[in-house]
């Protein structure tokens, strides 16, 4: 699998299919596909919808592979407030929020922006807040081989905000932790960094 593509490279076929089926999705709503304003949707709703789901074509190790380099530093390592937009997997609308990610190395350092890259690997998927913070820190803990990793996402749902229960200010936090973070005192030095200046 290829780690980076054109995003504009969009299988023509699955767009056709894509798009044939929203154009259904809006007839069945009651609006009509031939009116001006909507001619073009079900073409942009196809292209955005595989834009949004291009995680499926990438291989986040790959990308973290790539860009590996040795180092003796072994402080902890943070990028924090990484902006995170995903679909959740069971309403297939939006939730979106920060992931803030810590690992400590053992021998290798990542190219820093190697992270948020990760991060839109697995969120440009179906998926669960839950599970997508799983996959980041397994990815990291298995091609990086840190001795510690940890990840924590904040996020709002869209469909907890739009409809069902309608909280609109809830967010939902989840986190993960791996080798040294499974220690009290590095994960709260970690979790302190991190909560430093966030509103
Ligand atoms: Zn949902």
């Amino acid at each position: 699998m290829a780690p980076y593509q054109n995003l504009e490279e969009y299988n023509l076929e699955i767009t056709d299919e894509v798009r044939e089926r929203y154009s259904s999705i809006i007839e069945e709503i009651g609006e009509d596909v031939a009116r001006e304003g909507l001619l073009k949707t079900p073409e942009r709703a196809a292209k955005a919808m595989l834009f949004l789901t291009q995680g499926y074509q990438q291989d986040a190790a790959e990308i973290l592979r790539g860009a590996m380099f040795k180092e003796d530093y072994d402080d902890m390592v943070i990028v924090k407030g990484i902006e995170l937009y995903s679909l959740c997997e069971h309403h297939m609308l939006p939730f979106f929020g920060k992931a803030h990610i810590a690992y400590i190395p053992n021998g290798q350092i990542v190219g820093l922006s190697k992270l948020p890259r990760i991060v839109d690997v697995f969120a440009r998927r179906l998926q669960v807040q839950e599970r997508l913070t799983h996959d980041i820190l397994e990815c990291i803990n298995d091609t990086l081989k840190p001795k510690g990793v940890a990840v924590v996402i904040e996020a709002a749902h869209m469909c907890m905000m739009m409809r069902g229960v309608q909280k609109q200010n809830s967010v939902t936090t989840t986190s993960g932790f791996r080798g040294q973070f499974e220690k009290i005192e590095t994960r709260n030095e970690f979790l302190k960094l991190i909560s430093s200046d966030l509103a």
